[in-house]
């Protein structure tokens, strides 16, 4: 599977990914997940957004319930599961710009080996387990992140996505028929398997570990404006340069996160007229914010605004910020994550937060039991081609994902 993946849209001068929804490569995506589906005899639904969910189900009479005889559904070895609703596993196959082979993928990939471990193991499940695909979840195009998880969950309305907009200004609604909810209509628990985008398991000396929540994140809009002129002609103390203003607000965005102990990322510009020899009227810059709590994440930024709209005054330029989108900290299905780490024997699996956006935040927003596994990264670098994994820590990841989900859907 993994070298049927390796070639799609792969940049031959960057060895990165470039999987953006509703493009070529991730058609190409979709179709590769589908022969999957099909050479499993999975049964395969989809919604109008393009997220795919391939349903093992189990043989007829072989259904549970939360009523069945002779199944415990309470005591210690079935403490704090989900009862009814299938068992969903999965991640999403979009990328970054330029981003590396295991963000999404690895999650992907490993669910199905997942399955096939399960049934050479002869494992009959009595729940329906299902491997996800969720698209635009890296909101590389859209902006929107999570947006294929949102909307098939109800976290947002169609209404409110179809009027977002690429950057060459194509509307989500001229790429997609979109729609509303209803594919996750029978979903019990969720359990995503994700490549770490960090070094604790590293540090740790841990192949895999479990997720324990989701630091709250924003992205924000930062339009500055000034006035565009000569880059020879115009005396330094006559201009109102914008590029200035946001030059400033970059570094106090990273004075001020590396003081809080939180994270602030600049890292996309748009610059009018974007010439040599002019100074700019107007410069976007894009903030990624991310904190330990929701409190700490308003702090944040309302220091840079404010940093940002003081150096406005003395630029003469002026600055308005607008959050694009924010979510809220996450916190995983304690119970879901214990069983885990018990599965494990030994039991000294870590249990850590990310500061990583997934469509599992989303799923655990919307009230579904929702748990994740992380697999070490030895670079600890993501969203870039460094990322990595080594073959056996990724077996180790498929062998937990069997595990939990053989506990889950039996
Ligand atoms: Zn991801």
């Amino acid at each position: 599977m993994w070298s049927d993946l390796a070639p799609i849209g792969r940049s031959a001068s960057s060895g990165g990914y470039f999987r953006q929804p509703f493009t070529q490569p991730e058609r190409e995506l979709s179709d590769w997940f589908r022969e999957q589906a099909l050479a499993r005899d999975l049964r395969l639904e989809s919604d109008a957004t393009g997220n795919l969910v391939a349903w093992w189900d189990p043989p007829a009479g072989v259904v549970r319930d939360a009523a069945a005889p002779g199944r415990p559904q309470e005591g210690p070895e079935r403490h704090g599961l989900p009862r009814t609703g299938g068992v969903l596993t999965g991640s999403h196959l979009d990328s970054v710009l330029d981003g590396g082979a295991y963000d999404g993928p690895l999650g992907v990939v490993s669910a199905l080996a997942a399955v096939d471990e399960l049934r050479a193991r002869a494992v009959v499940p009595t729940r329906p387990i299902g491997v996800s695909v969720f698209v635009e979840e890296e909101g590389s195009r859209f902006g929107l992140a999570c947006l294929g998880s949102r909307l098939a969950t109800g976290a947002t309305s169609w209404d409110q996505a179809r009027v977002l907009r690429d950057r060459d200004g194509v509307a989500l609604e001229e790429v997609v028929e979109g729609g509303g909810p209803g594919l996750l209509e029978n979903v019990g628990c969720f359990v995503e398997l994700h490549v770490e985008q960090g070094r604790d398991l590293v540090d740790r000396g841990a192949a895999v570990g479990v997720a324990s929540g989701i630091w709250p994140h924003g992205r924000y809009r930062f339009d500055f404006t000034g006035e565009a002129n000569h880059a020879g002609t115009t005396r330094m103390e006559d201009r109102a340069d914008p590029m200035l203003t946001y030059a400033m607000t970059a570094l106090a965005a990273a004075k001020q996160a590396r003081l809080a102990g939180q994270r602030a990322t600049f890292g996309r510009l748009e610059v009018t007229p974007n010439g040599t020899n002019a100074v700019p009227s107007r410069v976007l810059a894009w903030l990624d914010a991310r904190c330990s709590s929701d409190g700490a994440l308003a702090e944040l930024v309302g220091t840079i605004t404010r940093q940002a709209s003081e150096r406005a005054g003395r630029d003469g330029t002026s600055v308005t910020v607008t959050p694009e989108s924010v979510s809220g900290a996450v916190t995983f299905d304690a119970d879901l994550a214990a069983g885990i780490v018990a599965d494990h024997g030994d039991g000294d699996w870590p249990v850590l937060p990310t500061a990583a956006g997934h469509d599992a935040g989303i799923l655990a927003g919307q009230g579904i039991p929702t748990a994740m596994l992380f697999v070490r990264n030895p670079t600890g670098v993501s969203h870039s081609p460094a990322e990595t994994a080594s073959v056996p820590d990724c077996l180790a990841g498929v062998h937990a994902l069997a595990q939990t989900l053989e506990r889950l859907a039996t």
